[in-house]
């Protein structure tokens, strides 16, 4: 499952991935692309706003469809995402998920703020991690590009690694419908500097994807070939 365009296309490449993929919903922009043992589905772009589709809503519906289309043994949401040179985090590290949650659904209202931060469901990867030299920790998924201190503050006490916009929200449709779910997420920028997330966004995209790039792969292949499977 991936958000933006600009991520998807070196993905593709590295998979061998070609064409214009299939259109998941007639009414959604997200696309499919299929090849032997991996599909990769991108949101697309908003038909109103030219943009690519990226945050929670879209996630959710693409996951949906994508799951009923292809009934897959994992989801990967995979992707871009702010880091936390506090936690050792660096650009283009790519990290693989132990922990989703969201931190700015703040509902301070009896058991509404643990239904507010989801805490999903993330299958158990620490062998293939290892196997594949990934670091791992807490994806952190929130509405906002931005990070503002009661963001940042959760962040820091679910020792987030990883802050992206899309993560818990394909984690929580895996989890309604009994699938497997992890997240890989290259870092483009850190959020606990003073450089603006944008400017380095922009800056670091493309090392970002092709870390990325390099990395879905391996970790298709040592998912398959993972022992007792
Ligand atoms: N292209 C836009 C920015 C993209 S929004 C621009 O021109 O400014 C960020 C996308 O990358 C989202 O899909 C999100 O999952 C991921 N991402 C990367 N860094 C992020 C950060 N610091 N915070 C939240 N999401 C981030």
């Amino acid at each position: 499952m991936m958000a933006m365009e600009a991520e998807a296309a070196p993905v593709r490449a590295a998979l061998g991935l070609v064409g214009g993929g299939d259109l998941l919903h007639p009414a959604f922009p997200a696309r499919i692309w299929t090849g032997s043992n991996v599909s990769l589905a991108v949101n697309g772009r908003d038909p109103r706003f030219a943009v690519d589709s990226i945050a929670s809503q879209p996630a959710v519906t693409t996951t949906l469809h994508a799951i009923e289309r292809t009934s897959p043994s994992i989801v990967i949401s995979a992707g871009t995402a702010g880091g936390f040179a506090s936690r050792g985090g660096a650009i283009a590290t790519v990290y693989l998920a132990d922990r989703c949650v969201y931190h700015d659904r703040r509902v301070d209202l009896a058991t509404f703020d643990r239904y507010g931060d989801g805490d999903y469901p993330v299958a158990r990867l620490g062998d293939v991690a290892e196997r594949l030299g990934l670091p791992t920790g807490t994806v952190s998924t929130g509405n906002a590009l931005d990070a503002p201190a009661v963001d940042r503050a959760k962040m820091d006490a679910s020792a987030a690694v990883a802050k992206d916009m899309e993560a818990a929200a394909v984690a929580w449709v895996c989890e309604r419908l009994n699938v497997p779910f992890t997240a890989l997420k290259a870092i483009t920028d850190l959020v606990d500097t003073v450089h603006p997330t944008r400017d380095q966004f922009m800056a670091n995209l493309g090392a970002a994807t092709a870390a990325l790039a390099r990395t879905i792969p391996e970790l298709i292949a040592a998912l398959e070939h993972r022992p007792g499977r």
